[in-house]
């Protein structure tokens, strides 16, 4: 009798890379209460207790440790709980996620999923702007906070007390998501030393951390799976589908579909990075109409109008055509939108080396974005939402 095959056993695995359970979502969102098995591109011969590895450990104080500030920096040298250990296979997707070692073992997980994604992107390592310093960067997986911060040589974590339950922002994909952001930007930019005042450098970071969190999110099959279901394969958000994504509860999602202009934003910084964070949004969603056209999906009237000008019966229509064919050719649309989402991940990865911290302005980063893409389809589509946001002039 031929046995059945004990893949997590099999030796020839590790060699592709370590197996971690993430919630692409907190757990307590509703159709999120399932983590998904991931496979982080690290050996397990790589990954020591902890975890911890060449780039980055998670330390996990015993106590209530109040975040770094000023003059406060790693690493945490206070009692520590008993570092996470692997199961007999060398793997970590053998523990309770409810235990307390999840917490650093999940937030280790998800900070290097975001950076294998963004340095796939780069097409090459991210070398921490703080490397002089810290060669690694500490995970505090939990601290007495209402709020999550990455900065010099640390990411730390704390937990949101909405219900009186505390919620661990070390399971929340979308906030490490966005912290691992700030991080990959300012290694690849250099940090700001001067601030002339008129500069929109954290602006820009705040924009740039959320775009990090959403294309990332999107690298998730159960995510997108669960997104073109959802919609019927219909990501025309611009109508009455604001109403799905004011309710979407992937906060990526929420914050991404916004319809502001610069002529509508405050100065404080996240409100001001909103339209940049809606324009990169609007193109990927541009561009997977673009591919489901060219794969026979969509009808080509698509591509001809101004989605934000579409009369009700129309959008109607476009709907309901796009839904009948998502029931046949699901793989099409999945397809698609992963194409949107890498043409235009692969296009602000690229622009960062351009860009210079200490003049930073958003049309500056909106051109470097639009003159990094790698197709005209992409320039074009940038250039178009730039414009109707307010980032740059209508050319
Ligand atoms: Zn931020």
């Amino acid at each position: 009798m031929q046995m059945l095959r004990n893949d997590t056993l099999d030796p020839s695995d590790a060699r592709v890379g370590t197996r971690f359970w993430i919630f692409p979502q907190p757990p307590f969102i509703p159709g999120y209460e399932q983590p998904d098995r991931v496979w982080l591109n690290i050996l397990p011969d790589e990954i020591g207790d902890g975890p911890s590895d060449n780039l980055m450990y998670v330390a996990d104080p015993l106590y209530d440790k109040l975040p770094y500030g000023f003059g406060d920096l790693p690493p945490f040298e206070g009692a520590k709980h008993s570092p996470a250990k692997p199961g007999p296979d060398r793997h970590f997707d053998n523990m309770d996620p409810k235990s307390r070692s999840y917490l650093g073992v999940h937030a280790y997980a998800c900070t290097h999923f975001v950076l294998d994604i963004w340095q796939s992107y780069l097409g090459r390592p991210v070398r921490w702007f703080f490397d002089e310093t810290f060669p690694r960067l500490e995970i505090i997986p939990f601290v007495d906070w209402d709020n999550a911060h990455a900065g010099y040589g640390f990411l730390e974590l704390g937990a949101s007390d909405i219900d009186r339950t505390p919620k661990p922002y070390a399971l929340n994909f979308d906030t490490i998501a966005h912290e691992v952001g700030h991080l990959i930007l300012l290694s690849e930019t250099g940090v700001p030393t001067i601030a002339s005042g008129d500069e929109d450098f954290f602006p820009f970071s705040e924009a740039f951390s959320d775009i990090v969190s959403l294309i990332s999110f999107l690298h998730f099959d159960s995510a997108v799976e669960r997104l073109l279901r959802r919609t019927r394969g219909n990501l025309l958000l611009f109508n009455e589908l604001n109403r799905f994504a004011e309710t979407s509860p992937e906060t990526q999602i929420r914050i991404a579909t916004n319809s502001r202009r610069m002529s509508e934003v405050t100065a404080e910084v996240h409100d001001r990075g909103l339209p940049f964070v809606g324009a990169v949004f609007d193109t990927i969603v541009e561009l997977y109409h673009r591919e489901l056209v060219a794969n026979g999906c969509a009808d080509s009237r698509l591509l001809d109008v101004d989605l934000r000008d579409l009369k009700r019966d129309q959008f109607g229509q476009f709907r309901e055509a796009t839904a009948k064919t998502f029931e046949t050719k699901p793989l099409y649309f999945k397809l698609a939108l992963t194409t949107a989402r890498d043409l235009v991940g692969q296009a602000l990865a690229s622009s960062l080396r351009t860009l210079d911290p200490g003049t930073l302005r958003l049309d500056v980063a909106a051109y470097a974005a639009i003159s990094a893409s790698d197709t005209a389809a992409t320039a074009r589509q940038f250039a178009e939402n730039f414009a109707w946001r307010e980032i740059i002039r209508t050319r």
